[in-house]
């Protein structure tokens, strides 16, 4: 499998398990058999409302002695609440207790967007703050701090557009060092992706199977399928792989990591082996060809009228 390199030499297993929407009843076991089956890299975040549950499988599996916990890589995310300087160390913690760990191998911010602490999902234009009450330059920095402290390794954003990118690192020597987005066949991100090679910044692909258990409420009209595009299951039969492997193989094979979720044995282990196969030219050329900039996470659920993020993508 590939492996996404670092500046301080640390490398990160490209394929990781996902765990938004994994029930907590499910989830300690989706992680214990993505552990047990040699997955490095386990996506987390504190607003998936599992972070107690998927600690559970950490304490067991590492408690077991086989597996270490400086052989796996542990992501979590800072939610929305909490970007006012004084909260973001305190959300760690929260994380670091549910998790059961003494450290983070990478923070993130969750999204380029805040709210007031007490509000988990804004409903109106009163719940946000705006950009001038809460700068990202001030949650940027005590993310620098918990990683002075030694309580993350590695810090980065999620959601970041190019704008939004440029915006943190015009106040920063410290870029992040990842940003995790949607990337998938309809939505390439080829430009986001140069420019973050350009900066030293990885990428991380979500929902890279095209998130189909997300709530009804988030889906678009009509929503397209990742797993029945036709130039997707042509080249799948072709390998004797499953749409979902050529889905996760072309993100790992671009050079992203990519965190496909599942909580379902057979799928955690046959998505964990998509790193076996080779796209050729001819499948990656076709594959090229399907971008239409299309979103499964639109971020129109933060687009309450009246508050200061009408476009989150700067699309
Ligand atoms: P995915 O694109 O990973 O799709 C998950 C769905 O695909 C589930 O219904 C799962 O079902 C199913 N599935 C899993 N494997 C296969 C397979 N091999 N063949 C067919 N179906 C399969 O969606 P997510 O949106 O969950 O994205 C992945 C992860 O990315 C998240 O879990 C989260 O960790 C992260 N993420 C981060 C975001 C951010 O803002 N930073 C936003 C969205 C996601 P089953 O469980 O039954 O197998």
């Amino acid at each position: 499998m590939k492996k996404l390199k670092f500046k301080n030499g640390d490398q990160l297993d490209a394929i990781g398990l996902g765990t938004w929407k994994s029930e907590k009843g499910e989830v300690t076991q989706a992680v214990k058999t993505a552990l047990n089956n040699g997955y490095k890299h386990i996506d987390c975040a504190a607003v998936y409302d599992n972070e107690a549950e998927v600690g559970e499988a950490f304490e067991e599996v590492f408690g077991e002695g086989e597996i270490k916990r400086e052989d796996i890589w542990i992501t979590s995310k800072l939610w929305n609440n909490a970007h006012k300087k004084e909260d973001v160390i305190p959300a760690l913690k929260k994380t670091l207790k549910d998790l059961k760990l003494d450290y983070l191998d990478l923070y993130l911010i969750h999204w380029p967007v805040a709210f007031k602490p007490e509000v988990g999902f804004p409903e109106k234009a009163e719940d946000y703050l705006s950009l001038e009450e809460a700068p990202l330059i001030e949650t940027w920095n005590e993310m620098l701090k918990a990683k002075e402290q030694g309580l993350v390794k590695h810090i980065g954003v999620s959601n970041f557009s190019i704008p939004k990118l440029k915006e943190l690192m015009k106040d920063t020597d410290h870029a992040p060092e990842m940003n995790q987005v949607e990337l998938h066949p309809y939505l390439q991100q080829n430009e986001l992706l140069e420019f973050c090679s350009k900066n030293g910044i990885n990428v991380t692909a979500y929902s890279p199977l095209g998130s189909g258990d997300r709530p009804d409420q988030m889906k678009a009209e009509n929503e397209p399928s990742l797993l029945e595009i036709p130039t997707i299951t042509k080249i799948a039969k072709k390998h004797g792989a499953t749409p979902g492997q050529i889905l996760i193989k072309w993100s790992e094979q671009r050079g992203t990591a990519v965190i496909p979720k599942s909580t379902n044995e057979g799928r955690i282990k046959e998505n964990l082996a998509s790193a076996g196969y080779q796209l050729d030219e001819e499948d990656m050329k076709a594959i090229a060809d399907l971008d239409k900039h299309f979103r499964f996470v639109t971020g129109k659920f933060f687009e309450t009228e009246g508050n200061s993020y009408d476009n989150i993508y700067d699309d």
